[in-house]
């Protein structure tokens, strides 16, 4: 695999914990300069601080992916600040367990909505204009295995996720030939934060959530980062609008 990434520029939303946390990291450690956002401010600020002890290059920028003046002053400090963004990662993202789909709320579809899928056009609308101005760009988005299945109990989180891959596979034929790639990564059941909140509140949930993957184990949030560096390289360089399971086999049943 081909990495051309020193003194290239990544932003990645959801910096601040679990899988942007640790695509932040390795994104560092291949050279790249980093911009970590993320609406927590002590996450986001803690990701850098390790990156900058690492020998790494890194600046927080607090941002929440639903406020529109937020995303373009996300784009604007990494360009004022780098000079320009050759890669996004656009990953935060958040999950609500509603019940069946009769007992979910108004409230919780729009909360799921605006991070998951407003989030991501939000930044993929400034991220596409300053790719196309500096000749190309990879942006890989976060979707989920429930973004190509049925999630039971969690089916605004499954739309949500579905639109991401919508919007994915549409921005990357409309980039095509602008030399912007644009994919998206489908994690299974990944061992975080998001994972281990949902096992807190349903235990049985953490305790089948290894038996749905045919590798008996559930994932690493290093594991989805690796697989975001291998679409963001040029050894993915042929490959865009494409949905890549991160799953442990688990959509092959
Ligand atoms: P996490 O909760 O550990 O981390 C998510 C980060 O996003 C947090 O730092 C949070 O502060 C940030 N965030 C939330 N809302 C935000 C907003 N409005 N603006 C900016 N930042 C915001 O979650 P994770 O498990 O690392 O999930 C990351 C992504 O992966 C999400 O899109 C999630 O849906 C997806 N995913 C997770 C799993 C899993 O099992 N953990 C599986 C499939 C997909």
């Amino acid at each position: 695999m081909s990495m051309t990434f020193a003194g290239r520029v990544a932003v990645v939303t959801g910096a601040g914990a679990g899988i942007g946390k640790a695509t932040a990291l390795a994104f560092a450690a291949e050279g790249l300069c980093v911009v970590a956002a993320d609406v927590d401010v002590h996450g986001g600020q803690e990701t850098v601080r390790q990156i900058q002890a690492a020998g790494g290059i890194a600046l927080f920028v607090r941002c929440n992916v639903t406020l529109e003046a937020d995303v373009k002053q996300l784009m604007e400090q990494t360009v004022n600040t780098y000079g320009r963004l050759d890669y996004a990662f656009n990953n935060a993202g958040i999950e609500i367990e509603q019940g069946r789909l009769a007992d979910g709320t108004q409230d919780e579809f729009d909360a799921i909505m605006g991070v998951n899928v407003k989030g991501v056009w939000l930044c993929m609308k400034y991220q596409l204009p300053l790719m196309v101005a500096q000749g190309g760009g990879v942006i890989v988005n976060t979707a989920s295995v429930a973004g190509l299945g049925a999630a039971p109990k969690m089916s605004i989180y499954s739309a949500s996720k579905h639109a991401v891959i919508g919007l994915t596979k549409s921005a990357a034929i409309e980039y095509a030939k602008k030399s912007i790639r644009v994919n998206a990564i489908c994690p299974g059941v990944i061992d975080t934060d998001m994972f281990r909140r949902a096992g807190e509140a349903d235990p049985r949930k953490a305790q089948y959530a290894a038996a749905v993957h045919p590798m008996g184990r559930i994932g690493t949030a290093e594991e989805v980062a690796s697989a975001v560096l291998y679409l963001c390289s040029d050894g993915a360089a042929f490959t865009t609008g494409h949905a890549l399971a991160v799953d442990g086999g688990a959509l092959a049943i």
